[in-house]
């Protein structure tokens, strides 16, 4: 079970989560929408401590993290959360001067330690799972969008985190590419990877998400089974939200 609990984030005087609590059981998918400026980055940004969190508390398997602002979180409990999660944003940032395969051994060489050889296999094993073996020696900018996405998700998968998060993964590809990238998401949803994304693609979130937890002004307004809520939103927010993205 991943679980955030009472997660509370501001940027200045500007409170952006406000008392978040969320679990994500494991081998589950929750879909995070809501708003511009909901909060919907940020919450997935405190989850692998690209920000802090000013108060609340983070399970993460066998971690656990209390955010205190007189406490940051050591440098110790910074790399085990990192390493249990992936990420992958909305514009992919693979380094462009690597190859396709450097982009996912970089990491697992200089982070993981691991040795060339394995991080290679490693490397070829993912490529091959999104397709894109044929693509091991190429440069990412000879890539489209969706391949450069799923080397992303690859990258992000070669440690094998127990969590992946997704920023808006499909929102920078034309639908065809989108798909493609849908495609590879469901694909790990279906082999039981726990993700938690943010996005605003309907068919992400319904072919993708077990739950899907509505999000505005940093608190959660509503949050239900992906039918049902796409279906029959109770709160006068989501039901106004959610015409939005039809
Ligand atoms: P979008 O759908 O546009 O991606 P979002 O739901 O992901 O929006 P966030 O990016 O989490 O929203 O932003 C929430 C609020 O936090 C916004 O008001 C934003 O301006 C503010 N914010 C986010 N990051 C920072 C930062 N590094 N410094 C200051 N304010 C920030
Ligand atoms: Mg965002």
């Amino acid at each position: 079970m991943i679980a955030l609990s009472a997660i509370e984030k501001s940027f200045g005087g500007n409170a952006v989560l406000r008392g978040i609590d969320l679990a994500v059981p494991e081998g589950r998918v929750t879909a995070l929408i809501g708003p511009s400026g909901s909060g919907k980055s940020t919450l997935l940004r405190c989850v692998n401590l690209l920000e802090m969190p000013r108060s609340g508390t983070l399970d993460l398997g066998d971690i656990r993290l209390t955010f205190r602002p007189d406490r940051p979180p050591t440098r110790r409990e910074m790399l085990a959360v990192r390493r249990q999660t992936g990420m992958v944003f909305q514009n992919f940032q693979l380094f462009p001067h690597r190859t396709v395969i450097e982009n996912i051994t970089e990491g697992l060489v200089t982070v993981a330690k691991w040795p060339q050889a394995r991080a290679r296999a490693r490397a070829l094993e993912l490529l091959e799972r999104v397709g894109l073996a044929h693509k091991a020696g190429d440069w990412p900018a000879n890539l489209s969008g969706g391949q450069q996405q799923r080397v992303a998700i690859a990258r992000a998968l070669a440690p094998s985190p127990r969590l992946l998060l997704c920023d808006e993964p499909t929102s920078a590809l034309d639908p065809e590419l989108a798909a493609e990238v849908v495609d590879v998401l469901a694909s790990l949803a279906g082999e039981g990877m726990t993700m938690l994304m943010a996005t605003h693609d309907l068919r992400l979130a319904r072919r993708v998400a077990d739950t899907v937890v509505f999000l505005e002004g940093g608190t959660i307004v509503e949050r239900g089974p992906a039918p049902d809520l796409f279906a029959h939103p109770k709160d006068p927010r989501t039901r106004r939200f959610i015409r939005t993205l039809l």
